[in-house]
């Protein structure tokens, strides 16, 4: 095609488009933009609203299956969700602009595109509610969510970021946790073991306990230790933080399975014959994706070394 007089504009892209810094792991971060005010807008329950919850893993497992084999590992929690790329990982020839926009878009499409899912009472019969919900079925408006991108040279620091982020997940969710026992607004759930569908009460929104306003609130959790807070909820609301689901008290983690892992290692060639393919097929054509079952869904303790011992190996791919 000729070129027009205009083409020139273009060298100026580079000024802004960077290279990421090859053999360090890519961390792209996604936050939901003003999710206090989200929440409040859809009736989301307190101090956990399962279905957003589960609806951001969803989002997250669309994103790992659209860029697979690149993304190694994701964990999310709250309105957050980190997405670890492969060492080696070369899409879009790294470059910055690409990646950060592109993860982030998708895992935006993601949200809006399984909500009905999640937040239409029929299409959800996962949870049983003792109380009818205060349902916002229909988006009120559109969400958005940030994006950022941080590389990390080593095993280590990258192993040290996700734990930062879980404990970040679970002094969040004590703090939460405790607040909306003070005020009332506290949602518990419990899985039913026979169709493992999730009951939802509001076990102090009726109580006589006196509830404390948001202020009264705040001021009663100021300068309170971890150990206040959970003493606080086991002898004023008879409850055990650690009964409360994992999801909500060390979020979730999303990896390829350990047969996937195995295969993968095992044949380094596997990769890049996956990625070779992938960019031999046309544009148009829809690019094979692995299922879901090639993942693993996980709510566990990553801060200690028992999840490294397993899924260590993912960090050689
Ligand atoms: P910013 O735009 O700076 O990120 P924000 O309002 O999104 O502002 P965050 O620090 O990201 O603030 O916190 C997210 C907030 O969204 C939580 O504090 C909580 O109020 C709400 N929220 C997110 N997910 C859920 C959920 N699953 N259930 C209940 N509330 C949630
Ligand atoms: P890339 O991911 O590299 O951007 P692409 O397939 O999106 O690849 P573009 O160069 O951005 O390629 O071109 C967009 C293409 O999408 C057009 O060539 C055209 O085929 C199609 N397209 C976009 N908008 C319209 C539209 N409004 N009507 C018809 N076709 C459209
Ligand atoms: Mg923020
Ligand atoms: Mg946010
Ligand atoms: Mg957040
Ligand atoms: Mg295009």
């Amino acid at each position: 095609m000729a070129k027009s007089k205009y083409e020139y504009v273009r060298q100026f892209e580079s000024a802004t488009d960077h290279h990421l810094l090859l053999d360090s792991y890519i961390v792209v971060r996604v936050d939901g933009q003003g999710f206090h005010r989200f929440a409040k807008e859809h009736n989301f329950l307190k101090p956990n609203d399962k279905r957003c919850l589960d609806l951001m893993n969803r989002s997250a497992l669309h994103v790992m299956k659209s860029f697979y084999p690149n993304i190694i590992m994701s964990y999310g929690q709250s309105d957050e969700y980190s997405f670890v790329l492969r060492r080696m990982a070369h899409l879009y020839n790294r470059r910055h602009n690409k990646i950060i926009s592109l993860i982030t878009s998708t895992f935006t499409a993601g949200f809006l595109f399984y909500w009905n899912d999640y937040f239409c009472d029929q299409k959800n019969p996962n949870l049983i509610a003792k109380k009818p919900l205060k349902l916002t079925q229909t988006l009120k408006y559109p969400p958005t969510f940030d994006g950022r991108c941080i590389l990390y040279p080593n095993e280590s620091t990258l192993m040290d970021y996700l734990r930062w982020r879980q404990v970040d997940c679970h002094i969040n969710n004590l703090y939460n946790t405790t607040f909306h026992a003070l005020t009332g607004e506290y949602t518990h759930y419990e899985v039913n073991d026979d169709d493992n569908k999730f009951i939802v009460t509001f076990p102090y929104s009726e109580t006589k306990l006196s509830k404390l306003s948001t202020n009264e609130a705040t001021k009663r959790l100021s300068h309170t230790s971890s150990s206040d807070k959970n003493e606080i909820l086991f002898t004023d609301f008879d409850l055990n933080y650690n009964n409360e689901l994992e999801q909500f008290r060390k979020g979730t983690i999303i990896t390829l399975n350990i047969e996937q892992i195995d295969r993968l290692l095992s044949d380094q060639k596997s990769i890049n014959y996956y990625i070779r393919k992938k960019s031999l097929q046309s544009k148009n054509s829809l690019v094979e994706k692995p299922d879901d079952q090639q993942f693993e869904l996980l709510n566990v303790d990553i801060i200690g070394e028992n999840f490294w011992k397993k899924y260590g190996p993912l960090l050689k791919l």
